[in-house]
């Protein structure tokens, strides 16, 4: 690395910064396929194969010659993008398809009910409103019965058809009423308290330690790394964290969260205090295959393990899709290696072609709240345009049968067993190859205590894998980032359209970078062109 100064300008990072002290600050003018294209000083064309790929969001490359003339085409037609408040067949064809398609995988028949949206983390927020909505709504009607419930009893007292039997107050922590008030207010009162108090202690999230669904105010709440989401708690609902592969904190997690709502019945002539079991847990978000926390596919007996917990529990299952699915790891989700099923399933990223700003939120019909579609809305969300990308993008995948899958993981395969070369090759460097088809993470030993001062420097200040990705891009023409909260980890999320020679040339760059850093060498990185 050049000087020192730009070791100790990493120390206070801000993006700008960053992007500069890496070497990342490059302008690109143009992009097809798995390149993308920047100028050099002379105001020439020079060509980056793009391992980052829109941050996975490319499953068919840059500007793919069929998505584009697809999106030609409906320019030319001058189709209305924007009709809001009328009927959208495309939309509803989108929904019928990625219906259909999911149901071949997952095997159910029930279905899903689409919501769009235009990123992402919007997609995610449209789920956790959902999902607090359908809370709300049947909390509410439990309550309604109760309270109904208690009323008759009250009035069956009052007109002498029942009786309140000895002990029931004690049941309840009750003392005796106070002058003139009868049992039966005493406890209706009580009841009351208590059912008020469930109805508002607030909703709380789970999601998974190391788990990344977004940075909007809502969805940031559910992302894990506190570096994002702490200062922002205030202005969110709770969410609490598992750490993968705990099914027993679920459970104690689980268990904090559970209570009783309370009603008055008549049985024989006696009143009697009903339970209901309830619990204040909103929803379960997370990544079959986590995504910015490091490229870690959910293992599968802890998937089985939380799809157990959700049908036991009723705690919906929110699973985002937004990187791993679209077929980018063999199949269009990536839950379905994992036997995962969904309540809810979140899709962006690939759904827009690499064109269009796309995302949808997907809830099966037993949850499905119509009153939604009333509440929630986005002036862009659902746009024609988007919506018919996206259709062309499911018929890219399913060509041939499912082409674009297979693509997937035959490329994926060849692209991991070239990392687990490399990482064989190199054991004191590389820690784990990890991920599934084109979802791929190649992680280095922490360089924390690293004896080069620049490699510790960058590594302390979690900027060692933008240091790498800096030199990747000078000295190779590639281009890599690490994951967003995981950044020893560099990630490779290419378009299925990769080729062996594209393959090739990582293989020769990560072997350069792997003995940069087992020689301690830091003088050998470039972060200029
Ligand atoms: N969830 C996951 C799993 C993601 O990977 C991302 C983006 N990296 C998001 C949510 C947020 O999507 P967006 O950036 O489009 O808001």
């Amino acid at each position: 690395m050049e000087s020192e100064s730009a070791v100790s300008e990493l120390a206070e990072p801000n993006l700008r910064r960053l992007l500069s002290t890496a070497g990342l600050d490059v302008e690109y003018v143009r992009a097809v396929g798995n390149t993308l294209f920047r100028k050099d000083a002379n105001g020439r064309e020079v060509p980056v194969l793009d391992y980052a790929a829109g941050y996975g969001a490319l499953i068919f490359g840059h500007n793919h010659p069929e998505i584009v003339a697809r999106a030609r085409e409906l320019l030319d037609e001058q189709i209305p993008v924007l009709a809001q408040f009328s009927s959208h067949p495309y939309a509803n064809r989108l929904a019928d398809e990625l219906n259909r398609i999911i149901h071949r995988e997952t095997g159910t028949t029930e279905p899903y009910y689409a919501t769009f949206a235009n990123s992402g983390a919007e997609g995610v927020e449209a789920a956790v409103k959902h999902a607090e909505l359908d809370r709300v709504l049947s909390l509410s009607a439990h309550l309604d019965e109760a309270e109904e419930s208690t009323r008759a009893a009250r009035a069956a007292v009052e007109a002498g058809t029942a009786t309140v039997p000895e002990g029931l107050r004690d049941s309840l922590g009750l003392g005796r009423p106070a002058d003139g008030e009868q049992d039966i207010e005493r406890l209706c009162g009580e009841i009351g308290r208590r059912n008020d108090e469930r109805r508002n202690r607030p909703p709380v999230f789970l999601a998974l330690e190391s788990g990344f669904h977004g940075k909007l105010m809502g969805s940031v709440q559910l992302t894990h790394n506190p570096g994002y989401r702490e200062p922002f708690t205030a202005l969110g609902a709770t969410t609490r964290f598992v750490p993968v592969g705990r099914p027993d904190v679920l459970k104690e997690v689980f268990e904090q969260e559970r209570g009783v709502l309370l009603r008055l019945t008549v049985e024989r002539g006696e009143v009697r205090v009903g339970e209901r079991e309830h619990h204040t847990v909103c929803a379960f978000l997370l990544e079959p295959i986590q995504g910015e926390g490091g490229i870690h596919p959910l293992p599968r007996k802890f998937a089985e393990e939380i799809q157990a917990f959700s049908e036991e529990t009723g705690c919906p299952l929110v699973i985002d899709e937004i990187q791993s699915g679209m077929g980018r790891t063999g199949t269009f989700l990536a839950g379905t290696h994992l036997g995962l099923r969904g309540d809810y399933y979140v899709l962006a990223k690939a759904l827009g072609g690499g064109i269009a700003k796309a995302a949808v939120m997907l809830v099966r019909e037993t949850r499905y709240r119509p009153e939604f579609e009333l509440l929630h809305s986005s002036t862009f969300a659902k746009d024609s345009f988007s919506c018919y990308v996206a259709l062309k993008v499911l018929d890219m995948l399913e060509a041939g049968g499912g082409e674009g899958y297979r693509l997937a993981e035959e490329r994926g395969a060849a692209l991991a067993a070239m990392l687990e070369r490399v990482a064989a090759g190199f054991p004191d460097v590389v820690k784990e190859v990890r991920g599934r088809g084109l979802m791929l993470g190649f992680e280095f030993h922490d360089q924390c205590d690293a004896k080069d001062d620049a490699l510790r420097e960058a590594a302390r200040s979690s900027l060692f894998g933008y240091v790498i990705a800096g030199h990747l891009l000078h000295r190779h023409a590639i281009r890599s980032f690490p994951t967003a909260s995981a950044v020893h980890t560099l990630r490779f999320e290419p378009s299925v359209l990769l080729t062996d020679a594209e393959i090739d040339r990582l293989e020769e760059a990560l072997t350069d970078v792997c003995g940069i850093v087992r020689d301690q060498s830091s003088q050998r990185l470039v972060l200029t062109s």
